[in-house]
């Protein structure tokens, strides 16, 4: 470890599970952390690691040069923030805010920020808590290139890879929107899957493994689907859309016929018909993100 990263101190603001994984990652790469939570008794364990115990946030911010806020979204860390002691206690100082939320709020606070000179960072976990520490753990930022590079020494204490997306602070935001969006509707695609197959008697280890086998053919498509989107080429040479609205359909009648509610089947066969009924029936999937791309 650089004798610049032991010498640092960082502050946690939020100790929930994510919370207390970067705290403990910090402790564990030997930097100074101060630790703060609205409501006591979170930071027990931390403490007994090493982790100084601030009574207030203002006092926990004040620790050091940066300070870390990792709560449920950004009112809570509005909440935190924007009280009067703590924004004038952060003057000058780094906040480094890997809640989530979306890409206006993450704007928002940016403004709120600048008006207070408050160094202000934005940036998304993308991996769960066990991640954090460990290479696999995947962290975006975005902001001012020359202040993430100053504190990018800390944040490597938390694991894993780091990518600046760009000084537009709502660019971390964007991408974790996005990419929550194909995790979100996978989950349901999976707990509505595990409903249904178990209605027809499989338990939902003997489907796991197929499962997993789908979710396997995913990545190399996502691939073709982004070249198609970006080029405009929307061939469904192969597998039509008019042929994955069929399928849909089966699914829809199978689940509801087990009384089991097919909404985000329902929701994802509409934009297969809306697209069909536009005249594009002989294109593949991705036409869908055309079609809702047009606003
Ligand atoms: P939560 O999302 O449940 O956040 C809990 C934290 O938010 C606690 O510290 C809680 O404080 C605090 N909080 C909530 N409301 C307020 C408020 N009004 N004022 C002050 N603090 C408040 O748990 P996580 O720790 O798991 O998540 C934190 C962030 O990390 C979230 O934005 C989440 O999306 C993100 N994340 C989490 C992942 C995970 O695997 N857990 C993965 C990737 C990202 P208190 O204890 O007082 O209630």
């Amino acid at each position: 470890m650089s004798s610049h990263v032991e010498q640092s101190a960082v502050t946690v603001l939020g100790l929930g599970p994510m919370g207390r994984a970067l705290a403990g990652a910090f402790l564990a790469a030997g930097l100074r952390t101060t630790v703060w939570n609205r409501t006591p008794g979170r930071e027990r364990e931390l403490a007994e690691r090493g982790a100084l115990s601030a009574g207030s946030p203002q006092e926990a911010v004040a620790a050091g040069p940066l300070s870390v806020v990792c709560v449920v979204n950004y009112d809570a860390a509005e909440a935190i923030l924007r009280r009067p002691e703590v924004a004038g206690a952060l003057a000058g100082r780094t906040v480094v805010n890997l809640s989530a939320d979306t890409p206006a709020r993450a704007r928002e606070l940016a403004d709120w920020a600048a008006g207070r000179g408050i160094r202000y960072l934005d940036g998304a976990i993308m991996t769960p808590v066990a991640t954090i520490g460990t290479p696999a753990a995947v962290f975006l930022h975005s902001g001012p290139e020359p202040l993430y590079r100053e504190h990018r020494p800390v944040l490597d204490a938390l694991g894993g890879t780091h990518t600046h997306l760009g000084e537009e602070i709502g660019r971390a935001a964007a991408y974790d929107i996005a990419l929550l969006d194909v995790f979100w509707t996978a989950m349901a695609g999976y707990a509505h899957a595990l409903a249904v197959a178990k209605a027809e008697g499989i338990g939902a280890r003997e489907l796991a493994p197929f499962a997993q086998g789908i979710g396997a053919i995913l990545p190399p498509l996502f691939e073709q689907f982004a070249a198609s989107a970006e080029e405009g080429g929307y061939s469904g040479e192969g597998n039509p859309i008019t042929s994955a609205a069929s399928s849909m359909a089966h699914i829809v009648q199978a689940s509801e016929a087990h009384g089991i509610d097919a909404g985000v089947m329902r929701a994802a066969e509409g934009l297969a018909r809306r697209v069909i009924g536009l005249g594009h029936g002989a294109d593949g999937f991705v036409r869908v993100a055309e079609v809702l791309g047009r606003r």
